[in-house]
């Protein structure tokens, strides 16, 4: 049976090294979208235009979204957090504007100061630029899956953000499991429920490995119908203590969930490594991804028929 294929959005370069202990340099940094342009992927979320004072290691995108070199066929997106940091990525060559919301109330007032509702109807402005400008927009509903403040989050809650993003214009709405709390049972529930386009928006699944089921939520999540999956190279987005520990699920290891049950992903495995080396070099230490040490199976001729 052939299985429907998956995209995969990388977002180490912006999700992952925010949260890592060192600063990762500017011309790393760009080495490494460089090289992550190579693999196959198509969407490649680079950095973040939050103020630097509040995430001191992508201070640089600017620097970042103009040193790179654009691969054709690939989209390119950076975070806004607002309208300021909107103006600013419309500077700079970026095909694609991220905007976040947290699905608590408790959350978004922690991460960003106010209410659901006054965070979407701050999105109105920058989606209107960003539009004009002719850049699309993706939107991320955050703690998605629970909220280590509020607990369980109502699916109504996601929706209706969901909902608000699509009056937006947004392109696709990414449910973030931000904190590692969601597991497969609630996972599959959330993606029967929703579906896999919410009122016409195709929703994808952005998992982080805090508790160790970020693949299994993954599996779970395609089981259900969703299609396009966020990861990070190498695992990136750890704690100061543990490299590469409780990032989001590593690219590679998603690849070969997928690659290995016969869906296809689009990316070439060997060219990933490269850049899973490159960001091992930089970090050194060792990455939280499984085949960055063990690699792929090697099934010799005989091929699994799957
Ligand atoms: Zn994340």
């Amino acid at each position: 049976m052939k299985l429907d294929p998956i995209t995969v959005v990388e977002v180490g370069p912006r999700d992952g090294l925010q949260y890592e202990s060192v600063f990762f340099p500017t011309q790393d940094k760009i080495a490494l979208i460089n090289s992550l342009s190579q693999t196959g992927l198509k969407r490649i979320e680079v950095t973040s235009f939050v103020h630097p004072k509040v995430i001191p290691h992508l201070k640089d995108a600017m620097e970042v979204l103009r040193g790179m070199d654009k691969a054709p066929g690939v989209i390119y997106s950076a975070l806004v957090p607002n309208l300021k940091g909107c103006q600013r990525a419309l500077e700079t060559p970026v095909d694609e504007l991220a905007l976040f919301v947290s699905a608590s109330q408790t959350h978004n007032q922690k991460n960003v100061g106010m209410s659901i509702e006054d965070s979407l109807s701050g999105f109105a402005d920058i989606a209107r630029e960003a539009l004009t400008a002719g850049k699309s927009l993706r939107g991320y509903v955050i703690t998605a899956f629970g909220c280590p403040y509020e607990g369980a989050i109502a699916l109504a809650r996601v929706e209706q953000i969901t909902e608000a993003y699509a009056e937006l214009g947004v392109r696709e709405v990414s449910l973030g499991d931000t904190t590692g709390m969601a597991n497969p049972r609630r996972v599959s529930e959330v993606f029967e429920q929703l579906g896999r386009e919410h009122r016409g928006i195709p929703l994808a699944a952005h998992f982080h490995n805090s508790r160790g089921l970020g693949l299994a939520n993954a599996y779970a999540a395609y089981q259900t119908g969703c299609r396009v999956f966020d990861s990070s190279v190498g695992g990136l987005g750890g704690c100061p203590t543990a490299v590469g520990a409780m990032g989001n699920i590593p690219t590679e290891d998603l690849v070969n969930l997928m690659e290995e049950m016969g869906v296809s992903t689009g990316l070439d495995f060997t060219k990933l490594m490269e850049s899973v080396q490159l960001v091992q070099r930089v970090l050194g230490g060792e990455l939280a991804s499984y085949t960055c040490k063990q690699g792929r199976p090697n099934w010799g001729a005989v091929q699994p028929k799957i």
